[in-house]
């Protein structure tokens, strides 16, 4: 479906996001007609840039980054004539007044109607302050035209930052113009969790705990820091994957059936869960949420650094490279079913999945059939790399006797030939210009999670002695996250890149 008319303005356009991300993506729905006609972007940053050079450096980022593996010169030429580049800087309000007769001026032109898009992609520090300048001059204002605001990652540092930028924007804008971007959220494997569970019989009389053991999410990296080390090392894994990714990986397992596929009804079932999820107390911290640090080692070969080591990353630095924890929902559908997550960067491998571990026959009949590791059906959700859905269930062995041995079905994502998969960015860009907030997440959403968050950020920052494991560059964190499962027999599975090949 085409959107309507509008302008997106994008402050940060000079940036890593706009170059990346955003300008391609728009690039991406430019091709398939996805964008309309009359639509113009008006990026803004303090860099002095005119239209064209504006032009130049963004048909670079498409040429490099955009999903059509086909980008026609021409075809490059004609959308980058859609871009336009004011430079002003956003954090002194006098400007503002020059900003409103640029995008005035753009419109005459374009004839939107007053339809705007702002998307926040500066430093989180601006996310209040920019809001409140544009309100200043009426760009707030849906008199003539909507106005939709987009909110990057993080959307707070903790929970009495989340709860005051949610207090900041919503003076400004509405709930219902505010669109707080979670990337994970378009991405389409993880959309299809919902397919999954609501669209088969098969799955949903199982999912509860009746026949599920327990859930298991890992979302690992295999490179380090890199160059953001600085931005890093003030945030850490929990704040910049738990808070957000993981705990929506939790929600979207975890939901209710909503009632209709809307952005309302879903986003309900989202924060129930949120807000079932067992409070892990400041002193139950060191017991249930295991913390790490990656340190040198050799890999393949090749000395790779510590994370004390990389630039911009304070020697002492405490910050966490990798979080592994166990916790529980309380509610009707998961009482004492416990949920294992883990992320983690230098790690061995690059993946993220869901592990859904039913529970082991009741009583074991087959020989191989005896122990309860090998006795539990697992469903493994890929949602990167190599998509897909992985069965694992019991066969006999072929021979004499009865004899157990664990056999896999799978499908693979790549099977659907002909299905381009859309992009997070395309996904989400296109939905706000849609109108359509259903894969972003709202403000009570955000602040529950965080309310889950806060107290083992507390006791982090309280308790020096809760200790910072220590593992080596490419293994699969500290080990005394093993510690976690209480049970014999369970352990948290090593996934391989490809979704069949496990190390289990
Ligand atoms: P970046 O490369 O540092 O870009 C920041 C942008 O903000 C630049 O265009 C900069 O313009 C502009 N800016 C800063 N101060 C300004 C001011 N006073 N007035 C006007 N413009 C100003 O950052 P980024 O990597 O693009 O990230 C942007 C936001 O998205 C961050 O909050 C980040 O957390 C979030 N995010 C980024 C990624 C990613 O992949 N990069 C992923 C998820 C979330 P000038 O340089 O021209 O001054």
């Amino acid at each position: 479906m085409k959107s309507e008319k509008h302008i997106l303005v994008i402050f940060g356009a000079s940036g890593d996001l706009a170059w990346r991300k955003l300008v391609p993506a728009l690039f991406d729905l430019y091709v398939q007609k996805l964008l309309p006609a009359q639509f113009a972007v008006l990026g803004v940053g303090r860099s002095a840039l005119s239209n064209d050079e504006f032009r130049q450096k963004m048909a670079i980022g498409v040429e490099q980054f955009a999903s059509f593996k086909h980008k026609p010169r021409e075809t490059v030429d004609e959308f980058v004539k859609y871009l336009n580049y004011y430079a002003f800087d956003t954090m002194n309000g006098a400007e503002y007044a020059g900003f409103k007769q640029a995008i005035t001026l753009l419109d005459a032109q374009v004839g939107t109607g007053g339809n705007y898009i702002y998307y926040l992609a500066t430093p989180p520090s601006m996310y209040s302050i920019i809001p409140k300048f544009l309100n200043e001059q009426g760009l707030h204002d849906e008199t003539h035209g909507f106005k939709r605001l987009i909110v990057e990652k993080p959307f707070g540092y903790d929970l009495a930052t989340a709860k005051k930028l949610n207090a900041a924007l919503l003076g400004q804008f509405e709930e219902e113009q505010i669109y707080r971007i979670d990337h994970y959220l378009g991405k389409e494997t993880v959309q299809n969790l919902l397919v999954t569970r609501f669209s088969n019989t098969i799955f949903e009389p199982l999912w509860n705990r009746n026949y599920i053991h327990h859930v298991e999410i890992t979302s690992s990296e295999d490179i380090g820091v890199g160059n953001r080390g600085g931005y890093y090392d003030g945030s850490g894994a929990l704040r910049d994957m738990v808070q957000n990714h993981l705990l929506l990986l939790v929600g979207l397992v975890g939901m209710e059936p909503p009632a209709v596929m809307g952005s309302t009804s879903l986003r309900n079932e989202i924060v129930k869960v949120f807000q079932s999820f067992r409070p892990i107390r400041q002193e139950e911290v060191e017991k249930y949420v295991i913390r790490g640090q990656y340190t040198p080692s050799v890999i393949r070969g090749k000395q790779q650094k510590g994370y004390r080591q990389e630039n911009g990353v304070a020697s002492e630095s405490r910050t966490e490279t990798y979080v592994a924890m166990k916790f529980f929902i309380d509610n009707w559908r998961w009482a004492g079913v416990p949920f294992y997550i883990r992320t983690g960067k230098m790690l061995p491998t690059r993946v993220t999945e869901i592990v859904i571990h039913f529970k082991p026959t009741p009583h074991h009949l087959f020989a191989g059939n005896a122990t309860v590791a090998g006795s539990h059906n697992k469903l493994v959700i890929r949602i990167q790399p190599d998509e897909g859905l992985l069965f694992k269930f019991g066969m006999k062995e072929p021979g004499g006797g009865f004899k157990v041995q664990e056999v896999n079905m799978n499908f693979h994502y790549t099977e659907l030939r002909d299905t381009y998969l859309p992009s997070a960015y395309e996904r989400l860009l296109l939905d706000c210009m849609l109108g359509d907030s259903t894969l972003y997440h709202r403000g009570d959403a955000v602040e529950a999670a965080w309310a889950f968050v806060d107290p083992i950020l507390k006791a982090w920052k309280e308790n020096p002695e809760i200790p910072v494991h220590g593992y080596p560059a490419g293994t699969w964190g500290p080990d005394v996250a093993d510690n976690l499962f209480d049970e014999p027999g369970f352990s948290w599975r090593y996934p391989c890149r490809n979704l069949v090949d496990d190390g289990n």
